[in-house]
């Protein structure tokens, strides 16, 4: 297959101090890469926005080292093979991988996954729904969350990629589901077309404490963690005798340029004999198979819904990325290359 001789990347040239600019992220035109033994030239076709890259664009401790300056902006990406040198790829074939806003990425074959669509998938699927998101929800909430029949699950972020499934697996679950979200629309969207038991919009709550209470009459047994902050100090006055908090990503604290305080109700946890675990998707990954098997029966018999939110152009990744941070989306956002 024919391709282009120059790349655009999106590269980190400094790291961003709160939203990531232009200046932070600049497009740049470098030359192709030719792919050496054992690696793959890919053609991304999307890619996965993901707040977690504001993470990695700072220098600090993480579960994957920053990304260093100068360096594509790291992100996971599905892209066609246009060469390839390693056994086990082709030309032609799709492929998953943690690679960069760029309109081709080299990659080492041994990192990639191949992607291969069964009837009915689509090929984004494997970004948000069968990907790191679906998988996400799946998992944090099944194995860390541990939820049983009858038992009261908050969400926040609920209208996000991840929270709006997790809702929905707690309702399979036989559970009462409550998302915390911003906004009118997206806690109507929760409630009517997702099936929640109820939604609260924190934005416009002058109690969130309360409201949480009001909306979960038998308290929270599982509290499902997005956000960090207020919304888990909240959620924290809230929590039944041995109930588990899955701690799964800290949004409100991403920009922020000073150390975050709090959370100051950390002692309900002894309170009530409770529990508060980190988990982090990549502990699963040799369990995807089953977990992608189980979304997709749940999506083909109208248990799950999803929204994606595809945003063409590389050009607009970094727009695309900073809308993580002001709540104007629901569903997973991609960009198509
Ligand atoms: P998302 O929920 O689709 O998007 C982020 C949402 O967070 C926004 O739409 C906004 O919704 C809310 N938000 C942003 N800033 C906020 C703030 N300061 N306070 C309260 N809410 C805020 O993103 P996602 O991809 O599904 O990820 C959700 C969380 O899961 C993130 O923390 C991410 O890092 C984490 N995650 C973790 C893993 C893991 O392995 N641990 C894997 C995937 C994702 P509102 O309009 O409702 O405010």
């Amino acid at each position: 297959m024919k391709h282009a001789e120059m790349n655009r990347r999106m590269l980190l040239k400094r790291r961003p101090h709160g939203l990531a600019t232009e200046q932070d992220v600049p497009l740049v035109q470098q030359a192709l890469p030719e792919p050496a033994d054992g690696q793959v030239l890919l053609r991304n076709r999307f890619l996965s926005i993901d707040p977690a890259i504001r993470d990695w664009m700072s220098d600090r401790p993480s579960y994957l080292p920053p990304i260093a300056l100068g360096e594509v902006v790291r992100s996971t990406t599905i892209g066609e093979v246009v060469v390839s040198r390693h056994p086990a790829f082709q030309s032609g074939d799709l492929a998953l991988g943690l690679n960069g806003w760029e309109d081709y990425s080299l990659a080492d074959g041994a990192a990639l996954l191949r992607v291969e669509p069964q009837e009915g998938d689509a090929e984004q699927h494997y970004l948000s729904i069968f990907g790191a998101v679906g998988l996400t929800a799946y998992f944090g909430l099944l194995e860390v969350g541990l939820p049983k029949p009858g038992e009261t699950v908050l969400i926040s972020a609920a209208a996000g990629a991840v929270g709006s499934l997790v809702g929905q697996i707690a309702r399979i679950k036989g559970c009462r589901a409550v998302g915390i979200a911003g906004g009118k629309e997206k806690c109507r969207w929760l409630v009517e077309a997702l099936g929640f038991d109820a939604a609260i919009d924190y934005k416009a709550c002058d109690n969130l404490v309360e409201a949480i209470r009001e909306a979960c009459p038998r308290g929270v047994d599982i509290y499902f963690d997005n956000v960090g902050g207020e919304i888990l100090d909240a959620a924290l006055m809230t929590i039944n005798h041995r109930a588990r908090i899955v701690f799964c990503g800290a949004i409100a604290s991403y920009n922020s340029e000073v150390p975050v305080p709090g959370p100051y109700n950390m002692w309900q946890l002894l309170a009530r004999s409770a529990r508060l675990e980190g988990f982090l998707i990549r502990d699963y990954f040799g369990r995807f198979p089953e977990g992608i098997a189980q979304m997709r029966q749940w999506l083909q018999s109208g248990q799950l819904r999803f929204r994606e939110q595809i945003v063409d152009g590389l050009e607009n990744s970094l727009d695309t990325f900073n809308r993580l941070f002001d709540g104007s989306h629901s569903g997973k956002l991609l960009v198509r290359l």
